[in-house]
């Protein structure tokens, strides 16, 4: 029988596969670490503008998030004709894509790296160029340098780095962004940035003011804590911004959204207390880990690395089991996020048992 033609495309696009939601039925999952998610639910100060905003739910948002976008502007000391928004550092990634990419362009990226990487690209007809990272789990800046071609619009890096936890320091960002042709755009992912600690810690900000070619995305997701609502964006210079803005879906950013970023912005203190006791919680992870014998690069996201190859879905079996879903990647490793306390524990006693 004949059914409406798709692109082949799709067929051969890797799944997203999202974190599952944690069910606590008896004995069933009960917390969920398999999405880097910020365990703290919206501040007061967010719940109050955001019941506000249900109010006038019969009217579309302001398309342009002209609050939103000064205060971002404000924040960063950035003009606002260089911020764009989109639904989610998701959608900012897709809108860059749609904006730099015809059918068959290349996208340079570290790999494993954000999974959302390869499936926007290959829904644009670009194709996608994995430099694999090295075996310290780094991205691999030289080579992902030799990889760039005269068909490179986009390169991608993601730091901290999803799901590796790994950091690129500002002297070897630096050195990468002055091999890329001032041609290609460079992405720089910094949806962690805020849980990153080491001293060497680069700016997308900063360097995106002295590369033309750097645009910085950031996201009110995971450090804010907004991750339901759906609300990111990303800083370059005015043409390129201006570019993200033409790509993005009319009215994506709900007011909702727009209001409580806004909300965020300015209860920022609070949040990043937040921030804190979750680097902690981290660090905690990080040391009973390695107090029990595992290698785990150092994490600067909010979630942990194990790379246990072939006992990779054993792992999250065993997670599982003690309640608690972990993101494994078949093969490769589990990505864990730290959450409550309790949930981090729970993962704690079961690398233990793994290893004993
Ligand atoms: C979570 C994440 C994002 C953004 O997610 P949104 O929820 O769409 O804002 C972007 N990049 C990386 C690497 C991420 O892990």
């Amino acid at each position: 029988m004949e059914t409406p033609r798709l692109r082949a495309t799709l067929d051969d696009l890797p799944a997203y596969v999202p974190g599952r939601p944690a069910v606590s039925a008896s004995g069933a999952p009960a917390f969920k670490l398999s999405s880097n998610e910020n365990p703290y639910p919206p501040l007061p100060s967010v719940l109050a503008v955001l019941s506000e905003a249900a109010s006038g739910l019969n009217r579309y948002p302001d398309m342009a998030c002209v609050r939103l976008t000064t205060a971002i502007a404000e924040r960063f000391g950035v003009p606002p004709e260089h911020v764009a928004t989109g639904t989610g550092g998701v959608s900012v990634i897709q809108q860059t894509v749609s904006a730099t990419c015809d059918a068959g362009d290349e996208v340079v990226y570290p790999w494993r790296s954000f999974e959302a990487y390869p499936i926007i690209t290959k829904i644009a007809g670009a194709r996608s160029v994995q430099v694999p990272l090295t075996t310290d789990e780094h991205h691999d800046l030289d080579a992902m340098a030799e990889a760039i071609t005269d068909r490179t619009r986009l390169v991608i890096v993601c730091n901290p780095n999803n799901p590796t936890g790994t950091l690129l320091r500002r002297a070897e960002l630096d050195g990468f962004l002055r091999r890329v042709p001032a041609s290609v755009l460079v992405l720089i992912d910094e949806a962690y940035r805020e849980f990153a600690r080491d001293p060497e810690l680069p700016d997308g900000v900063e360097l995106y003011r002295r590369y033309p070619n750097v645009a910085v995305l950031r996201t009110f997701s995971k450090a804010y804590g907004l991750a339901g609502l759906r609300v990111g964006y990303l800083i370059a210079g005015q043409r390129i911004a201006e570019a993200m803005r033409k790509t993005a879906v009319p009215f994506g950013v709900s007011q909702l959204a727009q209001d409580a970023a806004v909300a965020s912005l300015r209860a920022e203190d609070e949040l990043f207390e937040r921030v804190e006791a979750l680097v902690k919680e981290r660090d905690r992870v990080l040391d009973g880990l390695r107090g029990q014998g595992w290698s785990v690069p150092t994490p600067q996201g909010n979630f942990v690395w194990l790379r246990l190859g072939a006992r990779t879905d054993e792992f999250a079996a065993a997670a599982r089991r003690a309640g608690v879903m972990v993101r494994p990647f078949s093969g490769e490793g589990v990505r864990i996020s730290i959450g409550e306390n309790e949930a981090n524990d729970i993962i704690l006693s079961v690398a233990a048992a793994f290893r004993s």
